[in-house]
């Protein structure tokens, strides 16, 4: 820092910008970094499988999250370093693409870091460490796809969409209804799903919870839950075949845009103004009949008087209805938004099969069940749960397995589970390393050669790979199992080279982790799938970012005392 004068005499201080920032640079940087990144995977790590903990985080303004997601953990943990953010992203965009496997992909991260570590101290430069983490994730996702297998389902035999679902919630915290929740999580993709063009729009798949009752108690609605009740209680609380007018004007009279002033100095004029006002919410009320309207959904809420009107006038309605709701509701019903009462048109009315209010519990909380719907492709699931936590917890497994199914109807490839397909790929990209020159081979020898890999061909001639990078993939591959294993109070090591040695000996890609004691360790027995996608997106991305992490070799950062 300096002290200067400008032209009329006037102190300034000069902040010198190097000064204040701290610099870690080549092999320190690279460490600094794995370090960082490997803290953040720890932490998942305990979390990972059918046995994994849960983690309790606390919000600053005291709101308790337990959970199991990863995603989650890493969204709420509040990391300040730059390389931990980054292995956040990484568990976001598994999110946002897959919408399971958010773990894995931040524990095999971890993995590679903590091998790529290992090779650099070997003095093995990053860029050939990235260079073999690359060539082996290719190996490794281009043999997933040979040991995947076609799973088969229909609209009329969901069971297999149902047991790979299972597989999810079985590492949650709601894994004892995990049978009722994946058939509820399965029906409610198939009933909005294009099985021609295999697509599904999450979006028409509502997912509302409310505390009270049991985990047990959550049920799938083909239609659309409004947390809102009827706007009179002697309205009737049924309504079949209901023709909804969905309103975003308000029952009231229309008020003046600028002010006016009232003279009434009579009790004449008094009623006349009366009169005239009941006269208008008449007309509305009437408007509404004319059009055939049996229940009125409003954005907006309506006086006693209005609310009195349409009891007596046996047009029962709902008000104060959120605008999202709102257009769910006039999707489901096939009904437009109608903004002035003057542009209601029979044509405009959603139609449902049958409105119900529905009462919980001994409380006065009542919720609109609005089901079979003209357009029956929006659906709700309505989770019931002791507490507010357990409830978000819910709806967050309630997506994992929601993106299971909507996955598997994208493309129905699977992978089997517990470790098994990472254990598979582990032995072929060993099996691949040997193909491959060591450190120690001159690598002129090698050039313009072309080394097979899996069944694409790599052109490797214009760089050098050490066969070092490659068998550290394929251990950081079996960390995965190594942590199913750990987590389920196996001996890990043990457990693992079992495993292995059997996959080899009965050439079984289907045998892995026995996280659940159930006496064979055949995942395909034990109905353990992931999707294939879900898989391949893991190693792709927790490699790309590590080869991110492992390129960074100057890390300038602002001091803390600058
Ligand atoms: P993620 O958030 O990555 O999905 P999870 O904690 O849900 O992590 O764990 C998923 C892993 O647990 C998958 O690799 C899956 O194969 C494995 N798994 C799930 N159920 C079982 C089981 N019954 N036996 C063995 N492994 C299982």
């Amino acid at each position: 820092m300096a002290l200067a004068f400008d032209e009329y005499g006037r102190p300034f201080v000069i902040l010198r910008e190097q000064e204040s920032k701290s610099r870690l640079r080549g092999i320190d940087a690279q460490k600094a970094n794995i370090a960082a990144g490997v803290a953040v995977s720890r932490i998942l790590r305990t979390s990972f499988g059918p046995k994994g903990m849960d983690k309790m985080l606390q919000s600053p303004d005291g709101d308790i999250t337990i959970t199991n997601d990863g995603a989650t953990i890493l969204e709420q943990m509040d990391v300040d370093n730059q390389i931990g953010k980054l292995m956040v992203e990484l568990s976001r965009s598994q999110d946002y693409e897959i919408g399971d496997g958010t773990t894995g992909v931040v524990v095999m991260a971890g993995a590679l870091l903590e091998q790529a570590e290992t090779l650099l101290e070997r003095g093995i430069h990053p860029i050939r460490v990235a260079e073999g983490f690359e060539i082996s994730s290719r190996i490794a996702v281009n043999h997933l796809e040979s040991i995947a297998d076609e799973f088969d389902f229909s609209a009329a035999n969901i069971e297999p969409l149902v047991q790979t679902c299972m597989t999810t919630l079985s590492s949650k915290i709601v894994n004892r209804c995990k049978r009722s929740l994946a058939e509820i999580a399965v029906k409610a993709v198939m009933a909005v799903a294009d099985l021609e063009r295999r697509d599904v729009n999450l979006d028409h798949i509502k997912v509302e919870g409310k505390v009270g009752g049991k985990l047990e108690d959550t049920e799938l609605i083909y239609g659309i839950l409004v947390d809102k009740d009827m706007s009179h209680p002697q309205m009737p609380k049924q309504i079949q075949d209901a023709n909804i007018a969905i309103l975003t004007c308000p029952f009231e009279p229309p008020k003046p845009k600028t002010k006016h002033k009232v003279d009434i100095d009579t009790i004449e004029k008094f009623q006349t103004l009366r009169k005239q006002e009941q006269q208008y919410f008449d007309d509305m009320v009437q408007k509404c009949k004319d059009v055939g309207a049996t229940l009125v959904i409003c954005q907006w809420g309506f006086d006693d008087e209005a609310n009195h009107l349409l009891m007596h006038r046996n047009l029962p309605a709902v008000r104060w209805v959120g605008g999202v709701e709102l257009e769910l509701i006039a999707i489901a019903t096939g009904g437009r938004i109608v903004p002035r009462f003057q542009e209601l048109t029979p044509e405009k009315l959603g139609k449902a099969g049958l409105v119900r209010e529905k009462a919980f519990g001994t409380t006065k909380d009542r919720m609109l069940y609005i089901e079979h719907c003209a357009n029956s492709k929006a659906v709700t699931i309505f989770i019931r749960g002791g507490n507010k936590m357990m409830i978000e917890e819910t709806k967050r497994s309630i997506h994992d397995a929601l993106c299971v199914a909507r996955n598997l109807i994208r493309n129905n490839s699977i992978v089997y589970g517990g470790g098994a397909a990472e254990i598979s790929c582990s032995i072929a990209v060993e099996a691949a390393a040997d193909k491959y020159p060591g450190v120690e081979q001159v690598p002129s020898i090698y050039l313009k050669e072309r080394v097979e890999c899996g069944s694409h061909l790599l052109n490797v001639s214009h760089f050098f790979v050490g066969q070092y990078a490659i068998r550290a993939f394929a251990d950081a591959l079996d960390a995965l199992p190594m942590a199913l294993a750990e987590n389920s109070g196996l001996s890990p090591i043990e457990t693992l080279s079992a495993v292995k040695a059997q996959q080899i000996k009965e050439n079984n890609h289907c045998c892995g982790i026995d996280c659940n004691d159930t006496g064979t360790n055949d995942m395909r027995e034990q109905n353990v799938f992931d999707t294939l996608i879900g898989k391949q997106q893991q190693i792709l991305l927790a490699t790309q970012v590590v080869k991110m992490i492992l390129k960074i070799d100057d890390v300038i950062t602002p001091s803390e005392y600058g």
